[in-house]
């Protein structure tokens, strides 16, 4: 028999993919990542960047936990293309608009997995002379660092394993999957 279902509907029905993080568990840590934010840059007007495509759900989520004044942009970056592993060298797609001189930048990642993404980023913010810049990531792969780097605001620590839904990509479909799966 012809099947002709997608790839979408095949991970929430054929069990081909394994609940990692369900919407109710990433929900609450975000809201608690939220209050968080909030206390430490409450007098700071932060410039959140979002980091694209893979963090655009958790930035849109992120932000309606914080209770202050805020500005976003955004940056698009590409390491990946449509692999499973790095290519190990990253590019940048899109600049961000914002003047971030003397701003408080928090970067706002999907997830942290060798840490190319993060060294490239922190490079390239940190030449500007922001007055501070940290990372918020809703996922990291601890196992899999190539260099160091330090996450200030972390979601979840998962294991060395390919993950989408909730932002993260398959060949650039599976993202509007609202919880996180791993693929077998
Ligand atoms: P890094 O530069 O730290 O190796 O990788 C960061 C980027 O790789 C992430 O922003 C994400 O786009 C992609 N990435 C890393 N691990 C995964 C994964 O398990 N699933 C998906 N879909 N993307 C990943």
């Amino acid at each position: 028999m012809l099947d002709n279902r997608s790839e979408f509907e095949r991970v929430l029905y054929d069990g081909k993919f394994r609940i990692l993080l369900s919407e109710e568990q990433i929900d609450a840590r975000i809201r608690e990542l939220g209050k968080e934010i909030s206390r430490d840059y409450r007098t700071k007007n932060p410039i959140m960047i979002g980091v694209l495509n893979g963090g655009f759900i958790f930035m849109a989520d992120l932000v309606r936990y914080i209770e202050i004044d805020l500005e976003v942009d955004f940056i698009k970056i590409s390491s990946y293309g449509d692999a499973t592993t790095t290519s190990g060298s990253v590019k940048m797609l899109k600049d961000i608009n914002a003047e971030i001189r003397n701003r408080h930048i928090l970067v706002v990642e999907d997830i942290v997995d060798t840490g190319l993404s993060f060294q490239f980023l922190t490079k390239k913010f940190g030449k500007f002379e922001p007055a501070s810049l940290e990372f918020v990531s809703l996922l990291q792969k601890k196992d899999n660092a190539r260099v160091d780097y330090h996450i200030k605001y972390l979601g979840f620590d998962i294991p060395n394993e390919y993950v989408v839904g909730y932002g993260l990509d398959h060949k650039q479909i599976l993202r509007n999957l609202p919880s996180i799966y791993v693929m077998d």
